[in-house]
């Protein structure tokens, strides 16, 4: 690990501070149902077989499996709390993703085998979420199976009608297309969209409830979890490694690294210009009434997004809030941060328009994190021994961060890695990786032009 040795007294990440501001939760709605468990920090020394830094999905997946796989002793590290990150303030939307390139794209890559073998694992990733919530018993409001896809425009609609055949047979029994005019009876209203496709994979859940019940098995199951402890060191030693946090230093034989969105760029060096964190916003309204719905046209609960390059993801709730997210903005700032909070509401209300008189409650941002590939990574560091690293998961974390967290910790106890060839590549560093958020501005800008107006969907 010699190569990967780091101090700091600042941690050298992308955005404004606000962004990593641990000693407030962001104003979710998730937390006002849900508490996740408050961990103490390190204080003082402690050792362990294996160090995880970040407490999210896929650091305590990882925790988890090294812990069921091989009884060894786990410690995991968080900045914050389990839970604080994107885990605990995403969407909820379990579903397929991890990448951002294209089928073809992933084929030509990565052959027509490595494509299959990482679509299998996105199903798999789906499968072991509903599995992880039956095995500890965790009830994190899971809704009904299944995802739309809705075409925004004519040209949309006609691609997934031209790939209907390849879909259904990548989505398996129950996946199917949904002309226009059937949009409204099967609860996807408003009418405009020009077209669906369901998916019958995935489900929406409660994330903080799902992190949250991953942090108390863990901590059931003997693994120490200490929240408010920034990894602010790594320097390697003989047999292994030593984490420093402000109050206390933590050695152990094997590391991983699981902060994804809130990676610093030298924690380790290697991952240093590897990630571009992105911001994704969510607003939550009021619970809608009954005739508030059907005005709309909009009933099912079903996980629904739209086919736009800057998409917009959304579901109601089982109290019947309503949630709208979409991706933009380039600054955690305030001012800029209010403007994405605008830009928002506007969207809602133009793809909505019943709704518009519908107040937020809650409005809030986290971070996502993509990688110079567009592919996400989970193995070892390449040339540093007993550092590992999982990360890149383009905004579908929930399930993909579950199992590549899975998968990286049998890597890490020397077991052959199951994971697919895509997550064993090292991702790429971004060209000029100071300019990160500047190539952000120009695909965000050319994603608009490209994507077209919001317009009401009636
Ligand atoms: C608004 C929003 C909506 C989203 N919607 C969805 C969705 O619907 N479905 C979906 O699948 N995905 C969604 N995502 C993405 C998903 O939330 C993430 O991919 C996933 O939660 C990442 O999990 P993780 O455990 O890898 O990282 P995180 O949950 O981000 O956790 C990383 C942890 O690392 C810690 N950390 C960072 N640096 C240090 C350090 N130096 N020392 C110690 N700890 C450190 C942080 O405190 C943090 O707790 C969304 C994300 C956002 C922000």
């Amino acid at each position: 690990m010699e190569n990967q040795s780091f101090r700091r007294t600042a941690l050298h990440r992308l955005y404004e501070a606000p962004a990593y501001d641990t000693s407030t939760w962001p104003d979710s709605h998730w937390r006002k149902g849900a508490e996740a468990p408050r961990c103490a920090p390190l204080v003082g020394e402690a050792r362990t077989d294996f160090a995880i830094v970040g407490a999210g999905v896929t650091g305590l997946n990882a925790a988890l499996e090294l812990v069921e796989a091989s009884g060894a002793e786990v410690a995991v590290l968080d900045a914050a709390q389990p839970g604080w990150a994107a885990s605990g303030r995403n969407g909820g939307f379990v579903s397929l993703g991890g990448s951002k390139l294209s089928d073809a794209a992933l084929v030509r890559r990565f052959g027509r085998e490595g494509a299959e073998a990482f679509r299998a694992f996105q199903k798999d990733a789906i499968a072991r979420v509903a599995r992880n919530l039956d095995s500890y018993s965790i009830d994190a409001d899971r809704g009904p199976e299944g995802e739309v896809y809705l075409a925004h425009r004519e040209r949309e609609w006609r691609a997934m009608r031209e790939n209907a055949e390849g879909l259904r047979a990548m989505h398996g029994p129950g996946a199917r297309l949904i002309p226009r005019e059937e949009l409204k009876q099967a609860g996807f209203g408003p009418a405009g969209f020009a077209g669906g496709f369901y998916t019958p994979l995935g489900f929406p859940v409660h994330p903080l409830k799902y992190t949250a019940g991953l942090a108390r098995a863990a901590l059931d199951r003997g693994i120490r979890i200490f929240g408010d402890s920034p990894v602010i060191a790594l320097e390697p030693e003989a047999d292994g490694c030593r984490l420093s946090t402000p109050k206390g230093s933590l050695r152990a034989r094997r590391v991983l690294i699981a902060t994804n969105g809130y990676t610093s760029d030298d924690l380790p060096p290697w991952i240093g210009g590897r990630t571009l964190p992105a911001l994704s916003s969510i607003h939550v309204t009021r619970p809608l009434t009954e005739a508030e719905r059907r005005a709309q046209g909009w009933t099912s609960q079903v996980m629904a997004a739209d086919t736009r390059h800057l998409l917009h993801y959304f579901r109601l709730l089982p109290d019947n809030r309503f949630l709208f997210g979409m991706r933009g903005g380039l600054s955690a700032s305030p001012g800029p941060l209010a403007r994405i909070r605008a830009e928002g509401r506007r969207h809602l209300e133009a793809m909505f328009p019943e709704w518009a008189h519908v107040e937020t409650e809650s409005f809030w941002s986290g971070l996502v994190c993509l990688t110079g590939s567009l592919t996400p990574f989970a193995g070892e560091v390449p040339g540093s021994p007993g550092l590992f690293a999982a990360f890149g998961w383009h905004g579908s974390g929930m399930a993909t961060g579950t199992l590549a967290g899975r998968m990286v910790a049998r890597a890490m106890t020397g077991a052959s890695s199951p994971a697919p060839l895509v997550l064993r590549s090292p991702p790429k560093r971004f060209p000029l990786p100071n300019l990160r958020r500047a190539w952000l501005g120009a695909a965000y800008a050319w994603y608009k032009m490209a994507d077209g107006p919001v317009r009401a969907q009636r």
